[in-house]
């Protein structure tokens, strides 16, 4: 671990760092449902609750390896005992959990250990990854002890496996803005009113604003979103951006629009890495198997074949879900899986607006995690409330919750008989509700 005089030339949070450098083997599914992120925050409010008054939570961390600035959070530290604690929730079995998903863990709090022992001048640290059951509330903690020199040892490891790929990034990235700061709109002139949209698409983009407008059909209002958001990327320090559409054909649009710019031409291209993001259904190649490696050839080997995908990935740019599946099969991978990895290095992503504003969307989590200053498109942003009751809502079905009732103890059935009538009641009360379903 060395601080260098310089400025940093590439940020990256500790988790990126991990997950880049510290998996292996097969991708494994079979651990989950993970409980949610809103249970993940008041498991770890319920963990450090227990510990000392001297217990820190969520403690800032940061340090630079040969130009790579990282930094993140650790979960907690006691610096009278001496111990930095790595939190994880779940729910089910522990002991199912895949190997690889605790060399993970352990990968994380082992940097959190090397930045704290050079942060503050330690010589030994112990770890510990406290895992809690969040329906039982138990913990199962392992712990390790470590010197500074090990952890330093270790950091300097992952740092040396992720430095060739900074240094790709940092190339592709300055090409890149570069070439948008170069691009030109694709027609001689704009049509009438793409000019005003483009402008103010602009302006919010450069002062951070959110913008809702509303253009009539056929004044090319995807170009007239995409084109300035693209422009003021460079010029006002955005990472990256996202089109979101309520339905494919969106998408698709979205695509074209790109391509008028000329981020699909090989020859002229503009270096702009575009990804199209789609649903695990639709991007399956084995549908009916589970996503771990004894069930799906494609998740064999999945972390240890990542490097080579990732990078031909990355080489393509133009990532559209058939060029994305073409890469993924070339090199025995999950197209879905290879999609959710790329969506951390491409320039633009173009997919549902479930992907930014889901309970546990990929995109907000990314932008989160990697402090990304995010520019979001959304099409059709009017129908953006109806599919969000949609994505918070829970369902319940009143024909499964009978079922429940029917085998449920008797302390439990009662009440739940009592709920079922209340529920025929509302039904009769609302006779256009149709299903038989409460959303809520
Ligand atoms: S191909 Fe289908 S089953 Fe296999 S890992 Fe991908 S999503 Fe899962």
């Amino acid at each position: 671990m060395t601080s260098l005089p310089a400025a940093p030339r590439y940020r990256l949070a500790v988790r990126t760092l991990c997950d880049f450098t510290a998996r292996e083997g097969d991708l494994d599914h079979r651990f989950t449902p993970a409980p949610t992120a809103l249970e993940g925050i008041a498991g770890h409010a319920r963990v450090a609750a227990r510990r000392g008054e001297s217990y820190q939570r969520e403690l800032p961390l940061c340090g630079t390896w040969e130009g790579l600035a990282l930094s993140g959070r650790a979960d907690g530290y006691d610096p009278v005992a001496n111990r930095l604690e790595e939190i994880k929730t779940y729910r089910g079995d522990l002991s199912r959990m895949a190997a690889n998903q605790r060399a993970l863990h352990w990968a994380q709090v082992r940097v959190y250990g090397a930045l704290l022992c050079a942060e503050r001048g330690l010589a030994t640290v112990t770890l510990a990854l406290v895992y809690l059951d969040i329906a039982s509330e138990q913990e199962t903690v392992l712990t390790e002890q470590a010197t500074a020199e090990e952890l330093a040892g270790y950091l300097a490891g992952l740092c040396r496996r992720f430095l060739a790929w900074a240094e790709q990034e940092v190339r592709h990235q300055a090409g890149r803005d570069d070439a948008l700061e170069r691009l030109a709109f694709p027609h001689a002139a704009f049509r009438s009113g793409q000019r005003e949209l483009a402008e103010s698409a602009y302006k919010a983009a450069a002062t951070g604003r959110c913008l809702l407008a509303q253009a009539p059909t056929g004044i090319g209002k995807t170009l007239a979103t995409l084109f300035p958001l693209l422009k003021a990327m460079p010029r006002h320090k955005i990472d990256r951006v996202a089109f979101l559409t309520m339905k494919t054909p969106g998408r698709r649009l979205a695509l074209a629009a790109l391509q008028q710019l000329g981020a699909q031409d090989p020859a002229e291209r503009l270096p702009l890495r575009v990804l199209e993001l789609v649903a695990r259904t639709k991007a399956c190649e084995h549908p009916g198997r589970a996503c771990h490696g004894e069930a799906c050839p494609l998740a064999r080997g999945f972390y240890d074949k990542l490097p080579a995908a990732r990078q031909a990935a990355v080489a393509h740019g133009w990532l559209d879900r058939e060029a994305l599946r073409e890469v993924a099969l070339a090199h025995g991978v999950c197209p879905y899986y290879l999609g959710q990895e790329l969506a951390r290095w491409c320039d633009v992503v173009v997919g549902d607006v479930n992907h930014y504003f889901d309970a546990a969307a990929l995109l907000h989590g990314l932008a989160q995690a990697n402090g990304w200053r995010l520019a979001l498109l959304v099409d059709e942003a009017h129908n953006l409330v109806e599919r969000a009751r949609g994505m918070y809502s829970a369902e319940l079905s009143q024909r499964h919750f009978s079922r429940l009732q029917r085998h449920s103890p008797p302390a439990v059935a009662s009440p739940l008989k009592r709920l079922i009538r209340q529920w025929q009641a509302l039904l009769r009360a609302e006779p256009g509700q149709g299903e038989r379903c409460l959303r809520g």
